[in-house]
């Protein structure tokens, strides 16, 4: 085969896909196409109770949103579906079937109250129970009952489960799981449980599902969290028990709180104010999205939480990402997650835009507040002014209203600071600058300015403070010069006006 990567990224709709899972699926969409090959979205909605409405939907919206998207889906399917598993319930008879009939799988019809009953036991005694090779032959199962007794339980529609049978004396207990990031990691056997597979009401576990679809839609790679680090030797071994060839594994480490302490979890964003969410999520939780972050963003700073290419630069596009990703450089310990890096990285992002892109962005802002951008010269130097001020696209009103509105209020604070004796009389004397010369003397505004204040035997600076309070409302913003250039002689003069009425 020409192309035989294949990977998936495989989430439980159980609600909103926060940004472990995202990273999960951007490093298995960076190394596909890195090497060729597609990019499966499976969704794992094998556990009924816990699947939450809209989860699927929103799942796909924020892989659309980071520009990730699947090759194959449950929306875009391709020759290996279908791509839900709840769809696949006869897949997985089938293959249950299989292995109880080659004794590797084994019904258990032990209740609720009995499996209690022995943990309590086994507690009296200051041991664990497990289901194992331990006590496995004591217990309520096809292996104790032989076959006409279980067939006859079935047959009355006795509940059972399927369990599987991971180890017994026969074999060598310690396993070795070779883990792309972490080399071989060995397991004893010993010390597992055999796992329930499947439940009489015809669903598969996770464990079973994700094996049998992992290998009927040819995965070769599975690149997912470190979580599942543990059950990695009952998928391999589940992979023997058909005679079928595992894919090569790779298990991400953690995403860490911000105090570097515990793993990060759906509420530390609430707890802690910053998103770990893509896009809006219902209507209380938003996301990266409205939170004004850049996709290219979002997709630097999580690519960089457990990974880096061994250089120093750490602002990367997109396609830079796939070029230089590499499962091998793939750290092993845990990423601390920072929320005032990832305001950094889409600083850096938004200045990274050509001017015309940054222009896109700030168009609908524009237009989103009520005025028309017909001029694409003046928008363009206002972009200019205004890109390197802004993190977030959040901030793009605050920064580009000054040059579409008065301000409506006056910073008392800088007021205070600016306001002196000779202000009015020096304002006044502006606004009779700009009327005499017009639009024509902006060129040379700065040197008829200085005239002004020197004409009242003042500096320029005891004048461009208050000019500034009375067009910005504030101390802060862009070169004075420029936005009065751009707002124009006739704007100026009238908030020169409303301030000097404005403010005593
Ligand atoms: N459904 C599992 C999850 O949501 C997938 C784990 C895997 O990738 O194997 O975490």
């Amino acid at each position: 085969m020409a192309n035989s990567v294949r990977v998936r990224f495989a989430p439980s709709p159980t609600g909103p896909l926060h940004i472990g899972g995202v990273r999960t699926a951007l490093y298995n969409y960076l190394y596909v196409r890195k090497h060729g090959g597609q990019f499966v979205l499976r969704i794992e909605d094998t556990d009924q109770k816990r699947s939450v409405d809209g989860a699927e939907a929103y799942i796909q919206s924020c892989l659309a949103w980071l520009g990730i998207q699947p090759d194959e889906s449950p929306a875009h399917p391709g020759n290996f579906g279908p791509y839900r598993q709840s769809e696949r319930r006869n897949v997985y008879q089938k293959h249950i079937l299989e292995i109880v009939e080659s004794g590797l799988a084994y019904y258990a019809f032990d209740s609720a109250d009995e499996l209690e009953g022995h943990r309590v036991d086994h507690e009296k005694k200051g041991k664990t129970f497990i289901y194992n090779w331990h006590n496995r032959m004591k217990l309520n199962n096809s292996l104790v009952l032989g076959e006409e007794k279980t067939k006859e339980k079935l047959d009355n529609g006795h509940p059972y489960v399927i369990r599987f049978l991971m180890w017994d004396e026969k074999e060598s207990s310690v396993y070795q799981c070779p883990d792309s990031i972490r080399g071989n990691v060995a397991v004893d056997c010993k010390l597992l449980d055999d796992k329930i597979l499947y439940k009489s009401d015809g669903m598969p576990t996770y464990h079973f599902a994700n094996v049998v679809d992992d290998h009927l839609m040819n995965i070769s790679h599975v690149i997912r969290g470190e979580e599942w680090l543990p059950s990695l030797a009952l998928h391999l071994k589940l992979y023997d028990a058909f005679d079928w060839r595992p894919p090569k594994f790779a298990h991400l480490p953690l995403i860490l709180k911000p105090s570097g302490k515990g793993k990060l979890s759906k509420r530390d964003g609430e707890k802690l104010g910053f998103p770990v969410f893509p896009i809006q999520w219902e209507e209380k939780i938003m996301g990266y999205k409205e939170e004004g972050y850049l996709p290219v963003a979002v997709l630097n700073f999580l690519a960089l939480l457990g990974w880096n290419d061994g250089g120093e630069n750490e602002i990367f596009s997109l396609e830079e990402l796939i070029s230089l990703f590499d499962l091998e450089r793939v750290h092993h310990a845990g990423a601390r997650f920072d929320p005032e890096k990832n305001k950094w990285f889409n600083q850096q992002h938004i200045q990274r835009l050509s001017i015309s892109d940054f222009c896109s962005l700030c168009k609908p802002v524009i237009e989103n507040h009520g005025f028309v951008v017909n001029d694409e010269n003046k928008l363009r130097s206002i972009a200019l002014m205004i890109q390197s001020r802004v993190v977030l696209t959040t901030e793009l009103w605050r920064e580009l209203k000054v040059f579409f509105e008065k301000p409506d209020v006056y910073d008392p604070k800088a007021v205070k600071k600016v306001w002196k004796e000779k202000t009015k009389g020096l304002l006044r004397a502006v606004v009779d600058l700009l009327s005499d010369d017009g639009e024509a003397s902006l060129g040379e505004l700065q040197d008829a300015l200085k005239r002004v204040a020197e004409g009242a035997g003042l500096g320029l600076g005891a004048l461009m403070g208050p000019l500034r309070v009375v067009v910005v409302g504030s101390l802060s913003g862009p070169d004075l010069l420029s936005i009065i250039n751009t707002l124009g002689a006739k704007e100026v003069i009238s908030r020169i006006d409303s301030a000097l009425e404005a403010i005593e």
